[in-house]
């Protein structure tokens, strides 16, 4: 049987630097704070608090005096930070560059709307950190969008910025721009429309490669932790291109029929997956196949 791990899987660059981030303080002082989880994945927090790291809400910033916090990729609304200066906590700032750029273009967009009463929109998961993290440049006032179809919520009467998550789907953000592209040419105002090109590039190719991938093998092992929006979103792809497609978070959740026809077997991961994982799933299949 041949086992390949999708080269294109696994960590984003964000990630992947965040955790970097982490592992080199934990190396030094043996103890750091994670404001949230620094990645949906729960093996890979379970390595690191292995290490020192504790993961904690964000109601337990006001009760953490002095403690080394690190904010992971997604970042984090203003005031986390003004908090932080009060608390006299010590920020290691790991939010994704690209995210930080793009705070500050919605932070821009909304100082340039509200003298015009204007409105800020975002395509985005309404709970996810990075959303949050984003709408609190507009001081929680940017309509959240989290399907095409809402985009009744937007009153076309006014002018508009519309921006996207960065992990948003491509396609769906393209739909959404063209409905409302649609609405505001109705009503002769297209000038007032102005949509950025947020998702980001190191991550939305990922589906049309995945795909691909999927055909090439007789089966496959998807891994993510539960609570990955990416990897759900992935997974169906998985599925949808091949209906020999299995959803697993660890080694321990493979079963043995799975593999009865197959010669060969596809593992791939969402943007939260260890490529370490990806490889004990690999070994594990070798053991029980
Ligand atoms: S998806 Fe892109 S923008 Fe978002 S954290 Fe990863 S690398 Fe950064």
């Amino acid at each position: 049987m041949k086992i390949t791990i999708d080269s294109d899987s696994g960590f984003c660059f964000g990630v992947e630097k965040a955790i970097e981030i982490a592992e080199q303080h934990l190396e030094n002082s043996g103890k750091l704070y994670s404001l949230g989880q620094i990645v949906h994945n729960e093996e890979e927090i379970e390595r690191l608090e292995r290490k020192g790291m504790v993961t904690i809400e964000h109601s337990k910033l006001n009760d953490s005096n002095d403690a080394k916090i690190l904010l992971r990729a997604h970042g984090e609304p203003p005031e986390t930070f003004k908090i932080a200066k009060e608390k006299k906590l010590k920020i290691i700032d790991a939010t994704c560059p690209i995210v930080v750029r793009l705070q500050k273009r919605v932070k821009k967009a909304y100082d340039e709307m509200t003298p015009v009463d204007g409105q800020v929109a975002l395509f985005g998961t309404k709970n996810h950190p990075e959303t949050i993290g984003l709408a609190g440049q507009t001081e929680y006032t940017a309509i959240i969008i989290e399907t095409p179809d809402e985009a009744e919520k937007i009153d076309t009467s006014r002018p508009l910025r519309l921006f996207a998550q960065t992990t948003k789907n491509k396609y769906e953000y393209k739909k959404l721009i063209e409905i409302l592209k649609r609405k505001y040419a109705e009503r002769n105002g297209l000038q007032d429309f102005i949509h950025y090109n947020t998702v980001c590039k190191l991550v939305s190719g990922r589906g049309e490669h995945l795909k691909k991938f999927c055909k090439e093998n007789d089966a496959i092992i998807f891994i993510s932790g539960k609570q990955s929006s990416n990897g759900k979103y992935l997974y169906g792809l998985c599925k949808s291109s091949n209906p020999n497609s299995y959803h697993i978070s660890a080694p321990a959740d493979l079963k043995k029929e799975w593999f009865k026809n197959a010669e060969t077997v596809g593992i791939s991961g969402a943007t939260s997956t260890p490529k370490w994982l990806m490889e004990n799933v690999a070994e594990k299949i070798r053991s029980i196949v």
